[in-house]
């Protein structure tokens, strides 16, 4: 069952999700200056860039939380930009924010089970999510808060899957978690990608996403400074970084 056979087309129809010259602002500051950035079905895409560069932004803007002060936001080929979080949504974008996306108070069960308002039944959501991530499926009842790092990064993961995501906006997954940990979450996330969704991934110190990418950017002040190839950033990396921190 999929409720949006266009969002899945087979891989190299055209981006899932496109940015085109996009601008975006806090008040009177510009803080997006023409973002160029999209991802293909099945490709992962790193954002990389220092403190304050504009990634988070950038995620916000795709999902339609933040507005877009002018270029263009396509999804699936169809020009989105300045539609509402929720049509966005609907249109299969799934943003995972900073912080993990759980409520620590309630159990693994029943944060799974608030999705069933994307239409899923609770045993299509508990069956993805454990089948996805066994561990969760190990401890129903355990309290999110409880569970660590990198299983609350699972279990926000296992949520975003539950809307049968097209397009999924990760935003510093990798934050506060030992590398072992960062590995096998990125290995989870390269087998989703891998279903066909379109992973575009935030990250500021973690050069280890290079290791699951496609394609990379560097963002700097609002501005991508390198985009190619992975590998072919690596070296350019801190000199862009340390570039930026005047
Ligand atoms: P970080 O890794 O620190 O989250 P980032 O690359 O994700 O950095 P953004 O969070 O997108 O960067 O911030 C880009 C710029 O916009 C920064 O200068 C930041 O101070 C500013 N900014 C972010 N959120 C707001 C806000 N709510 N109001 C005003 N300015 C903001």
């Amino acid at each position: 069952m999929n409720a949006r056979p266009d969002l899945h087309p087979p891989a190299g129809t055209g981006p899932l999700i496109a940015l085109s010259d996009v601008r975006a602002a806090y008040g009177r500051i510009t803080v997006l200056h023409g973002v160029d950035l999209s991802a293909q079905p099945g490709q992962i895409v790193a954002l990389l860039g220092p403190n304050g560069a504009g990634k988070t932004t950038t995620l916000r803007v795709a999902a339609g939380v933040h507005p877009v002060a002018s270029g263009t936001v396509m999804v699936g080929g169809r020009d989105m930009t300045g539609a509402r979080a929720r049509d966005l949504a609907r249109a299969g974008i799934c943003l995972i924010p900073e912080g993990r996306g759980v409520f620590p108070n309630l159990s693994v069960r029943d944060n799974l089970l608030m999705m069933t308002f994307t239409g899923r039944s609770r045993e299509e959501i508990e069956e993805i999510a454990y089948s996805r991530f066994p561990v969760l499926g190990q401890r129903p009842g355990q309290p999110a808060g409880t569970l660590s790092g990198g299983e609350q990064q699972m279990l926000a993961l296992a949520r975003g899957l539950a809307t049968d995501p097209a397009v999924l906006l990760l935003d510093e997954l990798s934050m506060g978690l030992a590398p072992l940990v960062v590995g096998r979450l990125y290995d989870q996330v390269a087998e989703i990608a891998r279903d066909g969704v379109a992973v575009l991934i935030v990250e500021q110190f973690a050069a280890a996403v290079l290791g699951i990418a496609d394609h990379a950017a560097v963002l700097v002040r609002g501005r991508i400074e390198r985009a190619g190839p992975p590998d072919s950033l690596r070296t350019d990396l801190s000199a862009l970084y340390l570039g930026s921190s005047v």
